[in-house]
């Protein structure tokens, strides 16, 4: 008989998410697969082995969601949703082109998990990175205890096979500070300004939808945008004029007007324009859902259309916009939720 799960993950609740009429559903397919099981024996569905990294991800931090290659069918895409976001399932990296197909050997990495029909790494650990679909996913800041995903994979014979999954998460460390502000912004915004807000709001919401439609061009290279010190945590709470309380979603980075700023991944540049409150901005589109963008840039050093590496100077540092002083303000954003920059590097470190 194939079960959904043959988990070997720890506890209980990292797994059900969903009970009912899902349940129900997975019962009927269970007995339908019974009735053709008596026909034909056909080769059991191995479990679907679905991991995260970190374990308990963060408030406001990335993660990474595996899915384990089963070696004896193969498994040919994974697709899914966590916190609302979906996922977009690649071959590790490191991985052959082949492993996606039945018992293939692997080309790299001299682990031998991914030959000969040996069982991909299970029980807790990450299975071979050379078997393993993967995809970044999001906590979002606002997220309490758990967040629910599901994954769903398609073997080499055409069947499919889902898991839905509560990821227990843990509470980010977020600050609250005060500032004081320019006076010019310590009103609300005209009817003028408020409409070109309304278009640059638009603008960044089509380079999401664009990162969407793009495939993933990131990979594990990745670079902070400055080596410099941090002057404003992400995820702080801000308070101006006494009134009006906001979190800073972003990371502030030192810099003197004229400092380099370079591309922290692989990607595309999405966006170059100047914004009211960010400036003078750049947009990089890496794929795969996943945005990065630079604000209050004195000069931006690329177009639209580009293509950058990790490290590839894309500005440098200034202090338009809305800002007090020279700085960049760095934000990345996994579809329309935005994280805590520096989870990302820290996903690979
Ligand atoms: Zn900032």
């Amino acid at each position: 008989m194939p079960t959904r799960h043959a988990t070997s993950h720890q506890d209980e609740p990292r797994r059900r998410a969903r009970g009912g009429p899902f349940t129900l559903a997975t019962v009927g397919l269970a007995v339908t697969t019974f009735i053709l099981a008596c026909e034909r024996p056909p080769a059991p569905l191995p479990p679907l082995d679905v991991e995260w990294l970190p374990a308990q991800p963060a408030q406001g931090h990335l993660f990474l969601v595996r899915v384990a290659v089963p070696p004896e069918v193969g498994m040919v895409s994974a697709w899914g949703e966590a916190a609302g976001e979906e996922l977009y399932f690649v071959l590790a990296e490191g991985a052959a082109s082949g492993a996606a197909g039945a018992g293939s050997p692997a080309a790299s990495g001299g682990s031998p998990a991914a030959s000969g029909g040996s069982p991909a790494a299970s029980g807790g650990s990450p299975a071979a990175p050379d078997s393993v679909f993967e995809s970044l996913a999001a906590v979002p800041i606002g997220a309490t205890d758990t967040i629910d995903a599901w994954v769903e994979a398609t073997y080499s014979d055409g069947r499919t096979q889902s898991d839905s999954l509560r990821i227990p998460i843990v509470a980010g460390e977020y600050d609250h500070e005060r500032l004081t502000v320019a006076p010019r912004f310590g009103s609300p915004p005209g009817e003028e300004d408020q409409a070109r807000l309304r278009r640059e709001r638009e603008k960044a919401a089509q380079v999401s939808r664009d990162t969407r439609m793009t495939p993933r061009i990131w990979t594990s290279d990745m670079v902070m945008p400055r080596d410099s010190r941090v002057t404003s945590e992400f995820g702080t709470g801000r308070e101006f004029n006494g009134q009006i309380s906001s979190r800073h979603m972003g990371l502030d980075l030192a810099g003197a007007r004229g400092d380099t700023v370079v591309a922290a991944a692989d990607g595309i540049v999405a966006l170059v324009d100047s914004f009211l409150l960010a400036g003078n901005i750049v947009y990089l589109n890496h794929g795969g859902g996943l945005q990065s963008s630079y604000s209050h840039l004195s000069e931006q050093l690329v177009e639209a259309g580009d293509a950058v590496t990790a490290g590839t100077p894309i500005g440098r540092v200034g202090a338009t916009g809305r800002v007090t002083g020279p700085h960049l303000h760095w934000v990345v954003r996994y579809g329309g939720t935005t994280v805590a920059p520096r989870s990302l590097l820290a996903l690979f470190r």
